[in-house]
């Protein structure tokens, strides 16, 4: 087979130039991205607008495509446009090229996570437009920035503004996961971040000497007690093979400093902690416990969760969500296999969620190996093609609730 095949398609060919707009951090520049999907809207003859909720650097572009009942909430279809950066030397082709071998795979960053998902989304609408099909409640096609850093300027300010108020959301569909299985990730929920920092304060002096209460034993017995609930964790994992990454909490020691030299015992020493919270924890027994033992360890800690989410309800995947209910027959009749987990790390839905707005996590990309993040993100062009009747199906399915 050659890739002649599929330079030819209309479809790769919008994905491909899509994925050729390096839209990569740090400091994006999103004005070729925005042309392009005011191109985009214009091909498929739907209005778009530009919004810059937080700052002039960072646009939301918002396409339309009316219902005819406007009045019912509307749906929104999710994907953010940038992407994170890349370490070139790693690549076997230019991650911006968009090269495609000739198995079919489209190499470049963005293919996975998640430039894909939102130009599937247009090539699903074009074919419902030209089989005639008009959707009852409206959608909009939404393209966030920062979601790799975030959303601090991107969806969580987007959400804030009279726009998005009057958009009358009542269901949004945004990122997934690759799967490397045949079978389809849905994240209904996400776990929380936290972020700690601890300060132990102790005594200083000569480091030839047995000093008491030193800022080192202190810190030193709270990262094994943090430690010791990693760890835990992971045998929960090793136990039970049904719980996904996102059922688990996880604990890592990020950063660590203090200390000037080394016969100085040093007055301090700071140790910083990533916690992703899974969504069944009592989350005040959680941090009761953390502070329980900054005191067990001799006192003098300051502790400061610099970040720290509150717990935002899962998505009800039942009959009281007519949006499941729809997006479920959707999945039966193209018979796919949905595996319904807890996203373990944090996407844009976050900020829909908290507005206690259904949202789901879905990307079409099964029997591909992950590269989210990593080298050499590749999309197969029948996969990405596929995903396209996938969303065709979905949307349809979607318009009419
Ligand atoms: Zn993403």
């Amino acid at each position: 087979m050659s890739s002649k095949k599929w330079e030819s398609n209309e479809e790769i060919q919008i994905f491909r130039e899509y994925l050729q707009i390096p839209t990569v951090h740090p400091d994006v520049d999103y004005t070729d991205c925005v042309e392009f999907l005011k191109r985009q809207a214009s091909s498929l003859n739907l209005p778009v607008d530009v919004v810059y909720p937080a700052v002039k650097t960072k646009p939301v572009v918002i396409i339309k495509w009316l219902g005819s009942q406007p009045e019912l909430p509307s749906i929104i279809l999710n994907s953010h446009t940038d992407v994170v950066p890349v370490f070139r030397e790693k690549w076997t082709h230019d991650p911006f090229a968009a090269d495609i071998d000739e198995e079919g795979r489209i190499y470049a960053r963005g293919t996975q996570d998640m430039k894909s998902v939102g130009t599937q989304y247009l090539g699903a609408i074009r074919l419902l437009k030209a089989s005639g099909f008009q959707p009852k409640r409206t959608f909009y096609v939404t393209f966030v920035p920062d979601e790799e850093i975030g959303g601090e300027l991107g969806m969580k300010a987007f959400v804030k503004t009279d726009y998005y108020k009057e958009m009358n959301v009542g269901f949004s569909l945004d990122e997934g996961a690759t799967s490397p299985t045949d079978v389809h990730h849905l994240f209904y929920a996400e776990r929380l971040r936290w972020a700690l920092k601890l300060k132990a304060s102790g005594t200083s002096g000569h480091g030839s000497l047995l000093l008491p209460d030193t800022a080192g034993v202190k810190l030193n017995y709270v990262v094994n007690k943090l430690t010791e609930f990693r760890t835990s964790q992971v045998q929960r994992m090793a136990k039970d093979s049904s719980l996904s990454a996102g059922d688990v909490t996880t604990v890592n020691l990020t950063q660590l400093s203090g200390g000037v030299q080394s016969n100085v015992v040093p007055p301090s020493f700071e140790a910083v902690f990533d916690m992703r919270i899974a969504i069944t924890v009592d989350l005040v027994a959680f941090e009761k416990q953390i502070r329980d033992w900054c005191e067990e360890a001799g006192g003098g800690i300051e502790i400061e969760f610099f970040r720290k989410e509150p717990l935002i309800g899962p998505t009800n995947m039942d009959n009281s969500n007519p949006y499941w209910v729809a997006l479920k027959a959707a999945i039966d009749e193209l018979d796919l296999k949905i595996r319904p987990i807890v996203c373990p790390g944090a996407t844009d839905s976050r900020y829909i969620r908290e507005k206690g707005t259904p949202a789901f996590g879905f990307s079409p990309i099964i029997n591909t190996t992950m590269r989210i993040h990593d080298h050499d993100e590749f999309l197969q062009a029948d996969v990405y093609l596929n995903g396209i009747e996938v969303y065709k199906k979905i949307i349809r399915n979607l318009a009419e609730v």
